[in-house]
C-alpha cells in the first residue's frame, strides 16, 4: 500500500478516540494529518462498546461528557452519517442509604453544572423500569439527558468529518516504531514504510502502552477483560427504555434489539496481558467465561426477574484499557516531546470521545479545552507505576471500583506499599493509618481505625483523632513524615536565569533563602506551586508535591538551557516537618544552631545537627505555624525521628498525618495544587499575588497574560469560609451558592477544633467578575446533597491572618 511520506501529525489508532482526535484537529484547521489504523476503523475495543453515554459522570468529566452528548446529534447533521444517538435517559438505583446519599451529593454537583436529574422513590423507579424488582432498593437518581450511540457509526461519522476537511484516514497499516530525534518526535515506521512527522497522537487503546515503549515513554495502562451478555427479545423491553444501572449489584443494562444487554463491572476483574491477545485482533472477542460472570448475571436476574426466562444470544468479552487510578491518560509525554497520548478510557471512551478529541486538539492547537485536563495528565505517573506486575495487580481492582461506593477516603487495596518512607514501619507500629498518593504510602492520621475509608458522607470517625493532631500543632508540637515530597537539585551556570524565566517569584535571592513560587503557562494559569531554595549561587533545591513530581520535572527540563542539570533526589532524603508552637524549643534541644528569628529567619535554611544527624533545616510552614522541614539523608531518618521524639516528650510531641496537615493548611488559607490551583486559574484569582514579581529583570512565562487578566476584576476567586459542624461534612466538589444561585465548588475542607467549625476553601466565579462587593453582599451556602447549609465567608485567614505565628 502506498502512503504519504510525511505529515504534520500522525494519529495512531482508528478507534473512537483516534477518529475524534482527527475530526477535532481538522475542525481547528489542522488538516495535514494521517490517521493510521492497523485493521479497520473501530476494530479494536470500540466495536464492543455498549455505547452508553451517562451524563452524570465524576465532576472533572462533566463538561467533557456533555460536550460529547451535544456533539453526537450535530455530527449526524454535519456528516450525514448516523451516530445512533438516542436520548433514552439513565436510571441508577440504590440498595443502601449510603449509596443514595452519594447520589444526592453527585446530583447537587451535576445541577451546579447545569444538569437536570431527580431523586426517585422505589415506586417511581418502577414506573420508569416496570420490569424491575424494587422491594430491595431505597431509591435512585434519574437523569433524562443521557443516551446511547452506535459506537461504530460514531467512529464512521468522526472519520467522515475529518476526511471531508482533508485528513487522510488509512486502514490496514500498522505503526511498528516511533522515531525520535534529539528527544522529540521525528516520525513513525509503519508496515507500509516510514512517515516523517512532527507530532504523534497515540490513540491505540490497549496497545498504547506498547507503542509508547518503542520510544521509552511511560503510558501506564493495562487491559482487562470486560463482559456483557445479550439476550433475545423480552416482552416489555423496548427501544425507548432508559439505561439502568445497579452498582450495588455491579451491573448495568439497556435495551438491545428488543432484548437486554446486561453488563458488569466485577470486583475480581480479569486483567489480561497483551501477549495473550492475538496480534491481528480485529473485531475479535476474548473467550467466554460463564463461571466468572455467573454471580453478576445472578444479580441481574434478581433485579429483572424476566431475565430468568430470557434466551441468551451471546456473551461478549472485549478488552478495554484501564489505568492505575481509573482516570484517563491525556497529554504530551515527558519522555518524548510532541508525543501526545489519549488512552486509558476505563470503559468510558465512547461517552468521552467528543470531549477528549476536542481537548487534545485544543492543547495541540493552542486553544481552550472544554474541560480541565490537568487532572488526567499522563505526567501524574512515572516509571515506578509503569511496571507489568504492579499494573496487572492494580487493574483487576480498578474495574470493580467503577461501581464501588466512593466513600470518602476510599483507597486502593492492591498495588500498595510501592514507595515507602524509611519511617514507614515505625509509624505503622504507632498506629498510622495510611493512604496512598502517586505510589507513596503516607500517614493520614494516627490511632485506631479500620482503614482510610470513612463509610459515611457525614462526620468521619477519624474527626477526634485528627482534631487532636491539629491541636498538637497549635498548642504544642507535632511531627509529620513528608518524605513523599519530590526533591530536585537544579544547577548550572544558567540555572538562575532558567528559574527566573519559569518562576513567578524572585529567585535571585541570597544563598540560604527559600522562595514559594508558581510555574505558569502562557495563559497565566498555574502549572504548579512549589518552593525553590538557593543552596549556592548556581545550585537550587526544588521541592514539590508527590503528585507534581513528574510534571514539574518535565516543565523545568522543557524550559531549561542545555547547561542546566536537574537531578531527582527524592529517594536520597526523607522529610520530617517539626511544626507547632513548641517546635523551636524542641529542636533547640537537639542542635547548637540558634533558631530564633534573628539568627534563623522565616524562609531561610541552614544545615543543622538534629541529635546525631545532620539535616538541611528549612524554615517554612505548610501548617501556618512555627516550624521547620528537615531534609535528612534517608538512611538517617529513623535516627533523626527517634532523637526528635526523645527530646520532644517534655513538650508533648506527637505524630500527625495528612488529614491534620490538610485542616491546618485550610485554616491558614494556604492553597494547594490540584485543589485550589490548576491551569484554569491564575495567581491573582487564587489570591496569590504576593508570589508574582512583575518587576523582575527577566520576564517570566505567563507574565503578559497575567497583566491582561489584571485589567478587570478576577473572573474567579478562591475564598475561605466556615460552617457549623452538625451532621454534615465537606469532602470537596460541593456546590457553593450565592443568593441561591450556583457560583462555585468547594475545593478543600477540614475541621478547625479551636473554632469548632468546618473551614473550607472554594472557587467562586461570576461572568461579571468577582470583586469584594460580590463577596460581601450576597448570602452564601453550600449544597450538601440537597441540604443548603449557611456558610460565612472570611475576608482574612481563619488562623493567624498576619502570619505572626509562623514568623515568630
Ligand atoms: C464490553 C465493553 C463495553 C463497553 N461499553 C461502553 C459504554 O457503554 N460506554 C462507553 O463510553 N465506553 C464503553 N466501553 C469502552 C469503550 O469501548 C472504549 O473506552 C473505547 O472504545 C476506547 O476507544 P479507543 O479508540 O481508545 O480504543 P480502540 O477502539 O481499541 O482503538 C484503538 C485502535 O488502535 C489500533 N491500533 C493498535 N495498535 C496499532 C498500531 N500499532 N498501528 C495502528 N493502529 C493500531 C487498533 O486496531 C484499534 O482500532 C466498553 C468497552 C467494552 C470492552
Amino acid at each position: 500500500m502506498s502512503i504519504p511520506k510525511s505529515a504534520h501529525i500522525v494519529v495512531i489508532g482508528g478507534g473512537v478516540v483516534g477518529c475524534s482526535v482527527a475530526y477535532h484537529l481538522t475542525k481547528i484547521g489542522i488538516t495535514d494529518i494521517i490517521l493510521l489504523e492497523r485493521g479497520a476503523l473501530s476494530c479494536g475495543t470500540t466495536w464492543h462498546s455498549a455505547g452508553d453515554i451517562p451524563l452524570m459522570k465524576p465532576t472533572a468529566l462533566l463538561r467533557a461528557v456533555r460536550y460529547g452528548a451535544d456533539l453526537y446529534s450535530l455530527l449526524e447533521e454535519e456528516t450525514g452519517q448516523s451516530t445512533g444517538w438516542r436520548r433514552c435517559g439513565y436510571l441508577k438505583v440504590a440498595r443502601t442509604p449510603g449509596r443514595l446519599a452519594e447520589y444526592k451529593r453527585s446530583l447537587a454537583t451535576f445541577r451546579a453544572f447545569g444538569g437536570e436529574a431527580e431523586i426517585v422513590t422505589p415506586s417511581e423507579a418502577k414506573e420508569i423500569w416496570p420490569l424491575m424488582r424494587t422491594d430491595d432498593i431505597c431509591g435512585g437518581v434519574w437523569e433524562r439527558g443521557s443516551g446511547r450511540v452506535d459506537p461504530t457509526n460514531l467512529v464512521m461519522a468522526y472519520a467522515k468529518g475529518a476526511r471531508s476537511r482533508g485528513a487522510k484516514v488509512v486502514e490496514g497499516v500498522s505503526v511498528e516504531r516511533i522515531l525520535v530525534d534529539n528527544g522529540a518526535i521525528a516520525g513513525v515506521v509503519t508496515s507500509a514504510g516510514p512517515i516523517k512527522c512532527e507530532i504523534i497522537v497515540n490513540c491505540a487503546g490497549i496497545w498504547a502502552r506498547r507503542i509508547a515503549q518503542t520510544c521509552g515513554a511511560n503510558v501506564p495502562l493495562y487491559a482487562s477483560e470486560h463482559f456483557y451478555m445479550l439476550t433475545k427479545p423480552i416482552p416489555g423491553v423496548h427501544a425507548g427504555l432508559t439505561i439502568l444501572n445497579d452498582p450495588d449489584g455491579h451491573i448495568y443494562m439497556r435495551e438491545d434489539v428488543g432484548g437486554l444487554l446486561v453488563g458488569c463491572f466485577e470486583p475480581n476483574a480479569k486483567a489480561i496481558a497483551l501477549d495473550r491477545i492475538p496480534a491481528e485482533f480485529s473485531f475479535g472477542r476474548l473467550e467466554e467465561d460463564w463461571d466468572h460472570v455467573e454471580p453478576y448475571l445472578g444479580c441481574a436476574a434478581d433485579r429483572i426477574p424476566a431475565l430468568m426466562h430470557a434466551q441468551i444470544r451471546m456473551l461478549m468479552n472485549g478488552p478495554e484499557a484501564f489505568t492505575p487510578d481509573g482516570a484517563l491518560l491525556i497529554g504530551e509525554t515527558p519522555e518524548v516531546r510532541r508525543f501526545y497520548v489519549v488512552a486509558g478510557c476505563n470503559s468510558g471512551g465512547v461517552a468521552l470521545s467528543g470531549g477528549l478529541g476536542q481537548a487534545i486538539a485544543a492543547l495541540i492547537g493552542g486553544e481552550e479545552p472544554v474541560f480541565d485536563v490537568s487532572r488526567f495528565d499522563v505526567r501524574r505517573f512515572g516509571e515506578a507505576q509503569n511496571n507489568d506486575g504492579w499494573l496487572r495487580e492494580r487493574i483487576s481492582e480498578v474495574v470493580g471500583r467503577h461501581m464501588a461506593l466512593p466513600w470518602p477516603g476510599k483507597d486502593f487495596e492492591t498495588g500498595r506499599g510501592l514507595r515507602c518512607s524509611p519511617l514507614y514501619h515505625r509509624l505503622l507500629n504507632k498506629g498510622a493509618v495510611y493512604g496512598s498518593q502517586s505510589g507513596w504510602e503516607r500517614p493520614l492520621w494516627f490511632g485506631s481505625g479500620e482503614g482510610s475509608e470513612s463509610k459515611t458522607f457525614g462526620v468521619p470517625a477519624w474527626l477526634d483523632a485528627v482534631a487532636a493532631e491539629h491541636m498538637a500543632v497549635r498548642e504544642a508540637v507535632a511531627v509529620f513524615d513528608l518524605s513523599s515530597f519530590a526533591k530536585f537539585i537544579f544547577e548550572g551556570p544558567e540555572a538562575l536565569r532558567d528559574l527566573q524565566t519559569i518562576c513567578t517569584n524572585e529567585i535571585d535571592v541570597p544563598v540560604g533563602r527559600v522562595v514559594y513560587t508558581a510555574f505558569l503557562d502562557t495563559r497565566g494559569g498555574f502549572q504548579s506551586d512549589l518552593t525553590v531554595t538557593r543552596l549556592a549561587p548556581a545550585r537550587f533545591m526544588i521541592v514539590t508535591g508527590a503528585a507534581q513530581a513528574v510534571r514539574d520535572a518535565d516543565w523545568i527540563r522543557r524550559h531549561a538551557s542545555p547547561y542546566s542539570v536537574l537531578t531527582d533526589v527524592t529517594s536520597a532524603f526523607a522529610t520530617l516537618a517539626v511544626a507547632g508552637r513548641c517546635s523551636r524549643d524542641l529542636l533547640s534541644r537537639l542542635t547548637d544552631t540558634k533558631l530564633d528569628s534573628a539568627a534563623f529567619p522565616f524562609s531561610t535554611c541552614r544545615w543543622i545537627s538534629v541529635g546525631p544527624v545532620r539535616a538541611l533545616a528549612v524554615r517554612i510552614s505548610l501548617t501556618g505555624d512555627l516550624g521547620w522541614e528537615l531534609y535528612v539523608p534517608s538512611e538517617m531518618a529513623v535516627a533523626a525521628y527517634d532523637a526528635i521524639f526523645e527530646a520532644g516528650t517534655q513538650f508533648g510531641v506527637r505524630d500527625a498525618g495528612y488529614h491534620a496537615l490538610g485542616s491546618l493548611r485550610v485554616e491558614k488559607g494556604n492553597r494547594s495544587w490540584g485543589r485550589e490551583l490548576s491551569p484554569m486559574i491564575n495567581p491573582i484569582e487564587a489570591g496569590l499575588a504576593t508570589i508574582v514579581r512583575g518587576n523582575k529583570a527577566i520576564d517570566f512565562i505567563g507574565k503578559s497574560a497575567l497583566s491582561q487578566a489584571m485589567a478587570g476584576p478576577p473572573r474567579i476567586r478562591v475564598v475561605q469560609f466556615s460552617m457549623g459542624l452538625k451532621e454534615h461534612f465537606l469532602y470537596g466538589d460541593e456546590p457553593i451558592l450565592r443568593d441561591g444561585a450556583h457560583v462555585g465548588l468547594v475545593s478543600s475542607a477540614g475541621y478547625s477544633p479551636s473554632q469548632s467549625r468546618i473551614i473550607g476553601l472554594g472557587q467562586v466565579s461570576s461572568a461579571a467578575g468577582v470583586d469584594d462587593s460580590f463577596l460581601k453582599s450576597g448570602s452564601f451556602q453550600v449544597d450538601v446533597g440537597g441540604d443548603k447549609v449557611d456558610i460565612t465567608l472570611h475576608t482574612k485567614a481563619a488562623f493567624d491572618p498576619t502570619g505572626l505565628r509562623m514568623r515568630a
